[in-house]
């Protein structure tokens, strides 16, 4: 028999002594018991308790329309809420929706800070801000690594979203290393457009061999990992070129 945690319920904070600053906050994670090779028989649920400004990392990963601006949106307005002070950075390179708002394909929308690279986060925080949300983590490279310690060292709640993986299936930078260091790690699933199981995976639809193509469902589209066609698009479309020459 052995403990195996399968979840974070909710993760939170609360303010115990406002004057100080000084919080409180918790993490609920769900655990549980169950013997090899038998279904799960029981669960309870294990309460974390973190006391004094202690900063941590979240990261929300996934494919693209999975809801990862949605969740990082929902979370930094939960923050505002909570009257803690908020920043959000998001890359000069994702302007498909607006300049100067992260946007989810749902259309929720946060106002936010453009940077053309994580470190320059560094340069732009504000000293006095208690949670750093970062969305397309993926094009912040891998500066963002030392930026999202360097915070969460200093106290911060930094809360990061990003694609896990590129249009042929890879682990994504800096997104790998970022889960190792994380405190609290969110997967999020989007609806496979093929089949309408879970999908895990962002299919480009056009051919170019680029890592970083900036577009949304004109240009790729969920699936899960029996759709998922790495490479098809290139093929697809040098078939169609050899087809236009006949
Ligand atoms: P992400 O940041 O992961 O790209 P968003 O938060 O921007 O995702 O968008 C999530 C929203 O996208 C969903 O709430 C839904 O309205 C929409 N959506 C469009 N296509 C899909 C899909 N294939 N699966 C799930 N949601 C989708
Ligand atoms: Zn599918």
């Amino acid at each position: 028999m052995f403990w195996r945690v399968t979840g974070f319920l909710s993760a939170g904070s609360a303010e115990m002594d406002s004057s100080s600053r000084q919080g409180m906050h918790f993490i609920i994670c769900i655990v549980s018991l169950e013997a090899p090779g038998q279904a799960r028989r029981a669960k309870s649920v294990v309460m974390e308790f973190f006391s004094g400004s202690i900063g941590w990392i979240e990261v929300i990963c996934g494919p693209m329309f999975s809801g990862k601006s949605e969740e990082l949106i929902r979370r930094l307005r939960r923050a505002m809420i909570a009257r803690k002070r908020v920043q959000v950075f998001k890359p000069v390179i994702d302007t498909r929706y607006s300049a100067e708002e992260i946007v989810s394909h749902g259309d929720s929308r946060m106002q936010s800070e453009v940077v053309s690279r994580g470190g320059e986060i560094l340069d732009r925080v504000d000293w006095r801000s208690e949670v750093i949300g970062v969305d397309e983590a993926n094009f912040m490279g891998e500066s963002l690594v030392d930026v999202a310690q360097r915070l969460a060292d200093s106290g911060k709640q930094v809360i990061v979203a990003g694609l896990d993986t590129d249009y042929l299936g890879r682990p994504f930078v800096p997104i790998p290393d970022l889960l190792c260091l994380a405190e609290s790690i969110t997967k999020t699933l989007a609806i496979c457009m093929r089949c309408g199981n879970p999908g895990k995976h962002t299919q480009r639809l056009r051919g170019a061999d680029d890592l970083i193509v900036v577009g949304a469902a004109d240009m790729y589209e969920a699936r899960c990992r029996r759709c998922f066609e790495p490479g098809i698009p290139k093929q697809t479309e040098l078939d169609f070129l050899k087809g236009r020459k006949i």
